[in-house]
């Protein structure tokens, strides 16, 4: 395209909300085969809310005053929704010492002169703590597309509790629109595998790549090239930063980290899905109209 068609595009696209850095991430869009979403903030709208809570040796709200504790220092999502519950139900949250995040894991820290651990099931299975009383209630709450997390103190398992997440309301039809363009879609998280298959079902995503690593879904995305993919990743987390580096064209949801905006081509300011597909038309019009 020539430089006033890309000045064009880039304007056009500004006013839909879609932020374009340089001419060849609106010259390339449109080329794109595959589109990778992130679950969390991307499809979902990143704002989790407790759901379920159950306490095995102490009373509910003595255990969730030591969950906040340490998810008070969290940067994650699921931190803030649970910190939400404890200061919803008006208990004073205690501090927290030695904090520590294993990102796509978990968090721990000191409470009270107490060890306390909340993550998924690899996180606690790593220290040594045994989840399976808790298998049946985890799988239920997975397949109710909430993320199981798991609370050990001082060495024992001591609750289950569940986050949920909104899908965005525009999530499903965006997704369709990409997949009527002949698009890959996939979902590509982090979170429990169960979990991320009940969200994809609601969107309408088949294909799914859950319980990965920050490194794995940059492991995902060059795979996918390495099949000849042309692949554009959506993502608004710290640990999508890597993947949006990595895809051929980097999108970042607006509302996210600056760290995935730094990292990508396009930012969507609204956070909405639509963007995908309307940088995409966008592309072509560019590309098309003016030669
Ligand atoms: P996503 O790709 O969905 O954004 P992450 O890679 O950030 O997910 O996290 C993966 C999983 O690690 C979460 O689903 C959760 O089970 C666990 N986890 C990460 N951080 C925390 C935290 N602060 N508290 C509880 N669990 C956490
Ligand atoms: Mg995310």
């Amino acid at each position: 395209a020539t430089p006033t068609a890309i000045l064009v595009g880039t304007g056009k696209g500004a006013q839909l909300g879609i932020l374009i850095k340089g001419g060849a991430a609106l010259e390339q869009a449109h080329k794109l085969t595959t589109v990778v979403l992130d679950k969390t903030g991307t499809v979902t709208e990143g704002k989790p809310a407790l759901t379920n809570l159950t306490a095995f040796a102490l009373p509910e709200d003595d255990i969730l005053r030591l969950i906040a504790a340490v998810e008070a220092l969290s940067e994650h999502p699921l931190a803030a929704a649970i910190v939400g519950a404890a200061k919803a139900r008006g208990l004073t949250i205690p501090p927290a010492e030695a904090f520590e995040a294993v990102p796509g894991r978990g968090v721990r820290a000191q409470v009270e002169g107490q060890v306390v651990l909340i993550g998924n099931q690899a996180f606690l299975a790593e220290q040594g703590i045994a989840t399976d009383a808790t298998h049946t209630e985890a799988e239920r709450l997975a397949t109710e597309g909430k993320t199981p997390i798991f609370v050990a103190v001082s060495g024992t398992l001591a609750a289950v509790l569940a986050v949920a997440d909104p899908i965005k309301p525009t999530s499903q039809d965006a997704i369709a629109r990409l997949k009527r363009l002949g698009l890959e879609v996939v979902l590509l998280t982090g979170d429990n595998k169960k979990t991320a298959e009940a969200v994809a079902a609601q969107v309408g995503i088949t294909r799914v790549v859950a319980e990965v690593l920050p490194e794995g879904k940059v492991a995902e995305l060059k795979r996918l090239q390495g099949m000849g993919q042309i692949v554009g990743m959506v993502g608004d987390g710290i640990n999508d930063a890597p993947a949006l580096a990595q895809a051929d064209i980097g999108i970042a949801i607006g509302t996210g980290t600056d760290v995935a905006i730094e990292a990508s081509d396009i930012t969507l300011i609204k956070g909405d899905l639509q963007g995908v597909v309307n940088a995409i038309a966008l592309s072509k019009a560019t590309m098309t109209t003016i030669k």
